[in-house]
Order: C-alpha cells, then structure tokens, then sequence
C-alpha cells in the first residue's frame, strides 16, 4: 500500500526549496522518528509545512526525507511524509475533498453533528464522530460521509467493547470546517428540496427519536433546534404538540449499557409528533434504524396513496 502510494516522480528532481531552509532545530540525530508520537507539535507543524512545500516541487519522498535531515537533523519516517503529503494531495486518499454540495447525504451528516454526532479535533485530524448503539444508523452515516467526500469505501463501522456502542470517525478539515459552525448557519443545505429536508429530519430522529405505541417524539437539549424541526416537519404535513420540558437539569441519568451515571446539565425537551401524523412520518420522513422504523405504522395498502 505505503509503496503504492508513492507518485511523486523521482526523474524531477528539483531542490530549489533549499533556499529557504527551516530554521535548524537542535533536536538529537534520531533514526526514523515516529513523528507523531514524539516531536512537539510546534515543531511537527513547521516540518509538516516544510515537507508540504518539497512535495509542491516534485520531490520524492527520498529527497524530502533527505533535504529535511540536512536542514534540521530530523529524519523523518518516510511513513511521516507520505501520511502528510497523501492527506493533502492524494485524490484518493480523500482527506480534505469536500465540496459544499447540497444533497440528501450532506443534510444527513449535518442532521446526525446536530444531534447525535461530534466534531473533534485531535492534532492534524480533524474528525466527524458517530458512537451508537445501532449498527445500521452508524453503516448510514458511514455510507453519508463517504459519499460526499468522494470515498471509493465506506468508513469502518467498529465496535467499541469499552463505550458498548458502533462508532465511525471521518476525518476531513475542509467538511470539520464546513460544519463548525452549527445547523443554523447551514438551513440552505438543509432546505435545499424535499429529499434534503427529509434526511435531515431522518438523522436527527434516527439519533434522538423515539416510538412507542404509535407515538414518535424527538428529545433534545437545544429548544431552537426543536422548533426547527417542528418547521420542517409541518412542510410535510406532519404536525407536533408544543415542546416541552421532560427532564430538568440536575437529574441523574443511567446508560443501561455500561452502568455509568450521568446528570443532566441542562433541561432537556420533548417534541411529539401528532399521533394522526403517524403515517405521514412512516411515508415522507421514516428511520434509518431498523429497530425503530419497524414499529412504525405500516401503509394498509400501496393505492391508499
Ligand atoms: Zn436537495
């Protein structure tokens, strides 16, 4: 794979870059440091520019390595440099191709980071995190992610035996970037056409939806939010009772998985979807996740519609 991955061409040699050498760091002559584990990332970000700039000029890794170890007396894995240089440059490796193209794929991750997901940021990577229960909505937003960062395979789904849940990272600085700033500055994505609306509400409702006896609520800590949801939803006809507060701050929460006690830190609310709406969810909204979508009600038959 790694040797694979080389495509710099080696016949173009140029080191004009030599003339702006880094200023040398007095660091020990080490064999093939693990970059990442072991020099500071105030370092780590000067050489990562550097080698950044040698690839810009077609050199191979050999001569990066080379022209890096006679400017700072660090010898970088060559490992280091292609991880640098393919997250960068590689159009399969993917890492940072991300164009803002309104889709039902894009306004499910955007629905899923609204609800249930994370953003996270831990040195270079800058990730997009799901951890849940359900094996089929996390295959979902890895199938959601791979396809609006033009991935030829889908994120691995995994199973965390500590956490008990199915987890999937996505690393991309350019959609991290893209989605910092929150459901509210991105309703033109999500409000794009019908299908959009659809799967954002799909995620959020995969996420922190519930059904029971033919009643479908939808649980969240940020009113706003819910309010936004209650929009959307009466554009398909569904309608929902007013959100109100189901559990106070303060309270104590137990996951049924691990035994771990939480509390609650800040009100959390509910908003129900109007029982007669049922269906209408069933037909234009629905679930990713098996285990709730089957206990929704069921068309009697297909020329009802
Ligand atoms: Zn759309």
């Amino acid at each position: 794979m790694r040797t694979a991955s080389v495509t710099l061409t080696e016949s173009t040699t140029n080191i004009s870059g030599r003339g702006t050498p880094l200023n040398r760091i007095s660091l020990p002559v080490r064999n093939d440091v693990h970059i990442r584990k072991y020099l500071p990332l105030d370092i780590r970000v000067r050489l990562r520019s550097r080698v950044l700039e040698l690839a810009k000029l077609s050199m191979s890794y050999q001569q990066i390595q080379t022209e890096i170890f006679e400017s700072t007396n660090i010898r970088l894995s060559k490992g280091s440099i292609s991880g640098w240089v393919r997250g960068i440059h590689n159009p399969s490796g993917g890492k940072n191709k991300f164009r803002a193209v309104a889709s039902p794929e894009l306004a499910y991750v955007i629905g899923v980071i609204a609800g249930d997901g994370n953003l996270s940021v831990h040195g270079y990577n800058y990730e997009m995190l799901l951890s849940v229960t359900d094996h089929d909505f996390a295959a979902e937003f890895s199938r959601c992610l791979a396809e609006i960062l033009g991935k030829s395979s889908l994120y691995k789904v995994r199973w965390s035996e500590k956490r008990k849940r199915w987890i999937v990272q996505g690393s991309s600085i350019l959609l991290h970037r893209f989605l910092r700033g929150g459901w509210q500055l991105l309703k033109r994505y999500v409000e794009h056409c019908y299908r959009c609306r659809a799967s954002f509400l799909r995620a959020l409702f995969d996420g922190e939806g519930t059904i029971a006896r033919n009643r479908i609520s939808i649980y969240n800590t940020d009113l706003s939010l819910l309010f936004y949801i209650r929009q959307l939803l009466s554009k398909f006809g569904i309608e929902t009772r007013s959100p109100y507060v189901n559990t106070l701050a303060g309270s104590i929460l137990k996951d049924p998985r691990t035994g771990i006690f939480y509390e609650r830190r800040r009100d959390c609310y509910t908003l129900a979807i109007r029982t007669a709406d049922s269906l209408q969810f069933a037909r234009r909204i629905g679930f990713a996740i098996q285990r709730k979508s089957r206990l929704l009600p069921q068309p009697l038959a297909f020329g009802l519609f």
